[in-house]
């Protein structure tokens, strides 16, 4: 009997942090050399968002469940390269096509999928100092590192999916995992990785907050067009000085749900030791 009681109390309490832990996962988008000052493709002002997310990090770590650092990760001969194709340059738009498999025709019969790609410079090919994390971001080794980009035939701009949605990275199933559903995203650059990433997350079900100051675009107009697009698709947009207030709502919703969940195994043994006493 009184194993049993101590087991009893010892699993109402491992409840406890399960049930007050929030839900929340902090993104970072490619904060890496080759979108810095200095580098291939830098977004202007880009390296303001370090700070920010660094203290984010140090303020609210215990509240964020999982960290997450996208990593833009690349072939030297990547399809994103104005540097692999003819007749057109940098910052041009073309048009990709790809079979029914995901695959880019060269040609093939059927055209199955038009993808839309902006040609870059040459940029964050794989284990260059150019695709490295900037030294000065805060890491840990429990934080989660998702590469994206690395097929060779077709960009990804989300942390999510390939541009053509013919795969996915694998972040959206270590979320689930991790009984994720609230996501915080920042980093560069805002109008096309942050913006894609944050639109993939909403798309997919998770409260999805962006945090403007700590996230630079590539250009002005194009940032305007991602974030009107995101607003009016729910994303929440914000300031980073707004996080700690949502956190808090956050912790308190659980506090909440964990006190209705005590309630019945804390109240039913009570009110049956009463009745066994014949009280
Ligand atoms: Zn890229």
């Amino acid at each position: 009997m009184f194993v049993s009681v101590r087991f009893y109390w010892i699993f109402i309490l491992s409840t406890i942090p399960a049930v007050l832990s929030e839900n929340v996962a902090f993104i970072i988008i490619d904060v890496q050399n080759c979108f810095l000052p200095g580098g291939s493709l830098a977004v202007t002002n880009g390296e303001e968002v370090i700070p920010i997310i660094n203290t984010l990090r140090s303020k609210y770590e215990n509240k964020f469940r999982l960290v997450v650092l996208s990593q833009d990760w690349h072939c030297s001969n990547h399809i994103s390269f104005a540097s692999q194709h003819n007749e057109t340059s940098a910052y041009n738009s073309i048009t990709l096509t790809y079979d029914d498999n995901g695959n880019i025709c060269d040609p093939c019969q059927t055209v199955a999928y038009n993808v839309s790609q902006m040609l870059w410079p040459d940029h964050c090919v794989i284990n260059s100092t150019s695709a490295e994390f900037d030294d000065t971001l805060t890491r840990k080794d429990s934080d989660v590192i998702i590469r994206k980009g690395f097929n060779c035939d077709v960009d990804s701009y989300s942390a999510f999916f390939d541009n053509g949605k013919f795969s996915q990275t694998g972040l959206h199933k270590i979320l689930q995992d991790a009984d994720i559903s609230t996501v915080f995203v920042t980093g560069l650059a805002l109008d096309y990785c942050v913006y894609y990433t944050s639109s993939d997350a909403k798309r997919l079900g998770y409260t999805t907050y962006l945090v403007k100051d700590g996230s630079r675009g590539v250009a002005n107009s194009t940032s305007v067009d991602a974030l009107t697009d995101m607003a009016s698709n729910g994303i929440n947009i914000i300031q980073s000085d707004g996080v700690g207030a949502i956190l808090e709502s956050i912790t308190s919703a659980a506090v909440s749900s964990c006190s209705f969940v005590l309630t019945i195994p804390l109240v039913i043994p009570m009110l049956a030791s009463w009745i066994i006493s014949g009280i």
